[in-house]
């Protein structure tokens, strides 16, 4: 495999923020990075595991895991491919509520996480009694969640979607005259309620990372690349997403990049996703997305810290010790199921959706 260059790793030094907080491994030097790669390899086997990662975690994580016959993809193929895969455990390297998604899936399965502290700030910014308290006041409304919230976020739902799949979920229940409730990121469900026309009051939570995005610098940038493709998350601001020429989710972003007739692309979502765009197309350019205003000392930092805690390191002592297990009750993974099967049961009779649409500036 040729060498790729992934940005935040290549810059370590530049920008200690990040370590500020939260819990982010060291890098490991060359040659312990390839004696865990190596023990990870064979504790897999060992243990009747695979490892999922999304495309946000570190690259070796994501190699490793397409390498030893796991998945590296969003969070809706995370959990459809945790359910059918024969493995009694899952190594879910990402952030919390993908793990507890996989553990509702497939209760009878080990379910491990590299860092039990992965969060997200859209699953901390809507605790279960306020999003409880918030459907109550509007009980005719059919409750809508985004899959970065928690099982008992879930379990109050009608319907979880994922960015892959929400505009057609939501316009399939606007086309049957129901109103919506919608939880929790503001940015996308706005863009939703723009490409679908539902009737929908929105929850008001954001993506650390997402939100960050600037209309203002992405525009100045553009000028500076008059021939780039600009590809954004719908998690972005809405003045953000008025300026892409395709919006979609990181697998809706993976297929713009391959098919859109451009060279370079200016890219709004989580720099770890540079990896994949790379790998998939060495011949074109990647840039990230602004984050930052004129007198940052960098112009990016699009990265989430809660997906960048996830190490070669702490997986392999999770999994060869079985600690940082994700448990959900029975009970609760029972209730929560029912929106995430609806979701699987939608989407897999749409099979062929594209998850990704050319902006129409509507958002
Ligand atoms: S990138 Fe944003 S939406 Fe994704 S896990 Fe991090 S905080 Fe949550």
């Amino acid at each position: 495999m040729n060498k790729i260059v992934d940005v935040i790793y290549e810059r370590p030094a530049t920008c200690d923020t990040r370590h500020a907080w939260a819990n982010i491994p060291d890098e490991p030097s060359p040659q312990r990075r390839a004696e865990l790669q190596d023990l990870i390899r064979k504790s897999l086997k060992r243990h009747n595991a695979v490892l999922v990662s999304h495309y946000y975690v570190h690259p070796d994580l994501q190699d490793l895991a397409e390498e030893t016959g796991g998945l590296v993809a969003d969070s809706l193929e995370m959990a459809r491919f945790g359910k059918q895969h024969p493995a009694t455990t899952l190594v879910v390297a990402g952030v919390r509520f993908m793990g507890e998604t996989a553990k509702i899936l497939s209760n009878e399965k080990t379910v491990l996480m590299p860092e039990l502290e992965a969060n997200c700030s859209l699953d901390l910014g809507c605790p279960v009694d306020a999003f409880s308290a918030f459907c109550d006041e509007h009980p005719e409304r059919t409750v809508v969640v985004y899959a970065n919230t928690s099982a008992a976020v879930k379990a109050r739902s009608d319907w979880v979607v994922t960015s892959s799949c929400a505009v057609d979920i939501v316009r399939h229940l606007h086309e049957q005259g129901k109103k919506i409730l919608w939880a929790p990121d503001k940015h996308l469900g706005e863009y939703v309620q723009a490409q679908t026309g539902a009737d929908m009051v929105l929850w008001r939570g954001s993506c650390v990372v997402h939100d960050e995005f600037k209309a203002f610098e992405l525009a100045e940038m553009k000028r500076q690349y008059p021939d780039a493709k600009v590809l954004v998350h719908p998690e972005s601001p809405a003045e953000v997403i008025a300026m892409a020429d395709a919006v979609g989710s990181t697998s809706g972003i993976l297929k713009a990049a391959a098919t859109l007739p451009a060279k370079v692309f200016i890219v709004a979502t989580d720099n770890g996703m540079m990896h994949k765009l790379r790998h998939n197309n060495p011949d074109k350019i990647f840039l990230e997305a602004p984050t930052a205003g004129r007198s940052a000392t960098c112009r990016s930092c699009a990265h989430c810290p809660w997906m960048a805690m996830n190490g070669l390191e702490n997986l392999y002592a999770a999994l060869e010790s079985g600690t940082n297990r994700i448990e959900v009750s029975a009970q609760l993974a029972e209730r929560a199921k029912v929106p995430i099967q609806r979701m699987l049961d939608f989407t897999a009779a749409r099979a062929g959706a594209s998850g990704i649409v050319p902006n129409i500036g509507a958002a």
